[in-house]
């Protein structure tokens, strides 16, 4: 497993293995690394040659700035355990490397599905995430990129970004890894204490739930169990909780639509916890 720590040297490396005809798969992630983002690895060790993974807390991505001081970062942990096969390259690359004219975001337009639920509670969040993921694409000019489906809106956007500016990029979405408990993997989980981390699997309790009541039971009924179960939770607080089409269009009449999707945010103190479940 090579180290890179600069652009200019990993283009150098994955341009030799691109005119070998190596195929490239590129998992970009913010460190502290878990099993979710090992499975990103492994699929893409499955369907390309040399895998590229790069590890980048973008500043650009943070609306809360304390959530980027107080971000997790392993990179010595994260090193030990990116070395198992999976892994061929690892991208560490420094801010003014990614951002060599300042640190700010472009503007993007996605629609709708950049408008909602974490574009409308974390404005400027997905102008960040396409900037440095925009960045990542021309740098890597990766044959397939890997996303999870934990952070389903920003699989969406990244794809619709391929699609519009890099078409060679084929964008993979991946399932969500949980702990046994249903909670959805997350390097912000490293910042729970016990009795948060205790009560945080209620937000896949909630989308279980939903996905068991959505053709049964009213939307209604299901937003008011939904939102009682963190009424009474001494350490969740609810921020939203939406039910949406393949057009992320809030769903009134479940028969109208041939798929649905479930999403919660919620906060631990200030630990911010995303998750999302397919209903049909
Ligand atoms: P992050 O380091 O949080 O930016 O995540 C890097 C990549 O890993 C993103 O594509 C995430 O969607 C993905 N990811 C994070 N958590 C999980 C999980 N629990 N299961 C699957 N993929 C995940």
């Amino acid at each position: 497993m090579e180290v890179v720590k600069n652009s200019n040297a990993l283009q150098q490396i994955l341009s030799k293995y691109q005119k070998e005809g190596k195929t490239v798969g590129f998992v970009p992630t913010m460190g502290a690394l878990h099993v979710g983002h090992f499975s990103l690895l492994e699929i893409a060790k499955n369907q390309t040659d040399i895998t590229v993974c790069s590890i980048f807390v973008n500043p650009t991505q943070f609306n809360n700035s304390s959530d980027l001081t107080n971000y997790p970062r392993e990179v010595e942990r994260d090193l030990k355990n990116l070395d198992n096969g999976n892994c061929d390259v690892v991208f560490l690359p420094q801010v003014e490397d990614i951002y060599p004219n300042g640190a700010i975001s472009e503007s993007y337009n996605f629609g709708r599905v950049s408008e909602i639920m974490e574009g409308e509670h974390r404005p400027g969040h997905f102008d960040g995430v396409a900037t440095v993921i925009n960045r990542f694409y021309e740098i890597v000019k990766p044959n397939r990129a890997f996303f999870g489906e934990k952070d389903y809106q920003q699989y969406v956007i990244v794809d619709m970004l391929a699609k519009q500016k890099h078409p060679n990029v084929k964008v993979i979405g991946c399932p969500i890894y949980r702990e046994d408990d249903g909670l959805a993997m997350s390097s912000r989980n490293e910042r729970l204490n016990n009795s948060q981390r205790t009560e945080a699997p209620i937000i896949s309790k909630a989308l279980f739930y939903t996905k068991e009541k959505i053709k049964t039971d009213t939307i209604e009924s299901i937003q008011a169990y939904v939102k009682n179960l963190f009424t009474n939770s001494k350490e969740l607080e609810l921020e939203y909780f939406e039910i949406v089409d393949e057009n992320f269009e809030n769903i009134s009449n479940v028969a109208d639509v041939t798929h649905a999707r479930a999403f919660i945010a919620a906060f631990a103190g200030e630990v911010r916890l995303i998750d999302n479940l397919p209903l049909f």
